[in-house]
């Protein structure tokens, strides 16, 4: 992957180019920031930079040998590390990241913009928890302290550290004397997840939001999206090329329906109608539900401002709008919408933190239905 390839993120690019050109690379370096904003994105281009044989002050060049054996992630100098999930081998076994490397290999050809949740259901079951196996820490000690086969840095890209338990510490003394021209890039979006051993032992480089407008250029280039709905995703994305795809993907008529269908039953406190609806929700997946979320929140927003007259709005344009503006906000209450905004945002937590969501839909449910009015 090039830098030019990685959305937006110019003053990080930036960043990382000079630590390249001025010879200051730090040798642990940890990505903090939702892979959504393009933290791993990053450190694939920054990999593929230090390693580049022909690189310019801007890039690597995408054509030289290095370049094209990490474009398809097989270069023998740069290791990757990732969470897995328990298989019946023995906890003892070698390398255990070695039976998932073809369907990693795979999951980053199709993107540099992973969601956890997605990679542990291509491996596993979507309720297997992930972790990076202590067999994982040991082998990646035993892959730095060979020689390097190019010549160049050796490089271990993690993704999500936070799933390394309490014998990850057995990093530490490569993290803390490295081999020389080794260099340790964590991806990580938890901060608090991580163990503080390691996290002391790095250098923070903090991945903010993707610029909303850079999203939606993307979308419009990388998946041919029109414009206006393009744009659409964008302002609902929270700064995450993988949520604007989910977004634009599952289509944001199909979420007014579902809105819609949930609003006349709230309306009416209809109990019975809103058990189905948080059954059928329920059965859409976590992604597709948090997503949902995002966009019912940004309905409510959006109807608030209506209510007060505001012309310029971020998630509501064509029929939809004209559903918000006569027949929804006029029947709203302002203070009950303020409620339900904080347990919309409430239930999403829940959502992300695995809490059943059939329960979490039905609870949100009542409190919309008790508030709305
Ligand atoms: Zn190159």
């Amino acid at each position: 992957m090039q830098f030019k390839d990685v959305i937006g993120q110019e003053t990080i690019k930036q960043k990382l180019i000079d630590s390249v050109n001025t010879g200051r690379i730090h040798h642990a370096q940890l990505f903090l920031g939702d892979s959504g904003h393009g933290s791993l994105a990053l450190a694939l281009a920054y990999a593929q930079y230090i390693n580049c044989e022909n690189r310019t002050q801007n890039d690597s060049c995408g054509e030289c040998g290095n370049c094209q054996k990490m474009y398809k992630l097989i270069h023998p100098d740069v290791h990757f590390s990732f969470p897995i999930v328990a298989t019946k081998k023995k906890a003892e076994d070698q390398d255990p990241n070695t039976d998932f490397y073809t369907q990693w290999r795979t999951y980053m050809q199709e993107t540099a913009y992973p969601a956890y949740r997605e990679w542990i259901t291509k491996i596993g079951k979507e309720n297997q928890q992930g972790n990076i196996p202590v067999a994982e820490a040991r082998s990646i000690i035993r892959k730095l302290s060979l020689k390097s086969y190019q010549g160049g840095y050796k490089v271990l890209i993690m993704w999500l550290p936070e799933f390394l338990g309490i014998e990850g510490n057995v990093l530490l003394k490569v993290l803390e004397e490295p081999t020389p021209k080794t260099i340790f890039l964590l991806v990580a979006e938890d901060e608090s997840k991580i163990l503080n051993t390691i996290l002391s032992r790095c250098q923070i480089l903090r991945i903010p939001r993707i610029k909303e407008d850079q999203l939606a250029t993307a979308l419009e280039k990388v998946i041919h999206a029109e414009p206006e709905k393009a744009q659409q995703a964008a302002s609902l994305a929270e700064g995450s090329f993988r949520r604007a795809l989910d977004i634009f993907h599952s289509g944001e008529d199909n979420y007014f329906e579902q809105f819609s269908d949930w609003m006349r039953s709230c309306f009416r406190f209809d109990t019975a109608a809103l058990l189905t609806w948080a059954n059928s929700i329920a059965g859409m997946g976590r992604e597709n539900i948090k997503n949902f979320l995002i966009y019912s929140l940004g309905v409510f927003r959006d109807s608030l401002l209506i209510k007060q007259g505001v012309e310029n709005l971020a998630t509501l344009r064509g029929d939809q709008l004209i559903w918000a503006r006569e027949k929804f906000a006029p029947n709203i209450s302002e203070d009950g919408v303020i409620k339900i905004v904080g347990e919309i945002n409430e239930a999403h937590y829940h959502i992300e933190r695995n809490s059943n969501p059939k329960i979490v839909m039905f609870d949100l449910s009542l409190t919309v239905g008790k508030n709305i009015r």
